[in-house]
């Protein structure tokens, strides 16, 4: 069994949750969890060995689905191996992965991660975090440089099928909302916080992820969410306190928009 070493201890409260009451919270996102899923299915596990997922990860950075899928195949088709780009002249590495977002800035870090990989493994290839306790495969990829939580975690749970949870901005803003989390957590701080709520089990948790992902897309949107076509309003501490009681109640009509 893994062991879980990022469960926090002592008082919820000093760790950003919005109620002391730990084993509420748990329930409400297991509930959260069972409903997204049935809504948007299970989350669907990677093919992709580790460090092709965290080439890609480093890609998907800020860039879109589909610009990120271009420059990915683009350095596969064009260096045929991970060895291939890192050994490749720079501009050339640059120019591949130039559908997505900063490529200066990341042909330069996918090869030194590269480089960095083969100096201390001997070969490339991170299967060996698969094999790992999750903490150990953790602390393992957060020493190269640039590979934070979200990173570390989407190449454990994708492609090893650890149980550790990714929070991207969409897990963050809804756990937030629905009241999962603290509204002045960190994406970064929510990492530990969110998975202390979920068992030890990477379905369930990739289930969470992947579900409040799409519900992050719609209709917990960034901005206004689109709470009428939601279904968790009877489990979120955003609709409760703040849409609900705007609501005008059985006789009364809408105030206008200004008030
Ligand atoms: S009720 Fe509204 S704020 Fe709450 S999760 Fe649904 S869309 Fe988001």
């Amino acid at each position: 069994m893994v062991k879980r070493e990022t469960r926090p201890r002592g008082n919820p409260a000093d760790y950003g949750y919005p109620t002391p009451d730990r084993e509420a919270l748990a329930a409400k996102a297991l509930e959260v969890t069972r409903r997204v899923t049935a809504r948007h299915g299970p989350a669907r596990f990677s093919s992709r060995d580790p460090l092709s997922m965290l080439v890609n990860i480093i890609l998907s950075h800020r860039t879109k689905k589909e610009e990120n899928a271009a420059a990915y195949r683009a350095l596969r088709e064009r260096f045929g191996s991970w060895e291939g780009v890192r050994d490749a002249p720079l501009p050339e590495v640059e120019a591949a992965v130039a559908p997505a977002n900063w490529p200066e800035l990341k042909a330069p870090r996918i090869q030194a991660l590269l480089r960095r990989i083969s100096a201390e493994r001997g070969e490339l290839s991170l299967d060996f975090l698969c094999d790992l306790p999750v903490a150990e495969g953790a602390a393992w990829l957060g020493r190269l440089e640039g590979v934070g939580p979200k990173t570390i975690a989407c190449v454990l749970l994708f492609s090893c099928r650890k149980p550790i949870l990714p929070v991207d901005t969409h897990v963050h803003r809804t756990s937030i909302r629905l009241g999962l989390i603290g509204p002045k957590v960190s994406a970064e701080a929510a990492h530990p916080l969110l998975q202390a709520l979920l068992p030890d089990d990477a379905q369930t948790i990739y289930n969470f992820h992947w579900g409040l992902l799409r519900h992050g897309q719609y209709p917990c949107v960034w901005g206004t969410p689109r709470c009428r076509d939601c279904f968790l309003t009877d489990l979120c501490d955003y609709y409760n306190t703040v849409v609900q009681p705007r609501q005008p109640r059985d006789g009364e009509t809408a105030p206008p928009a200004d008030q």
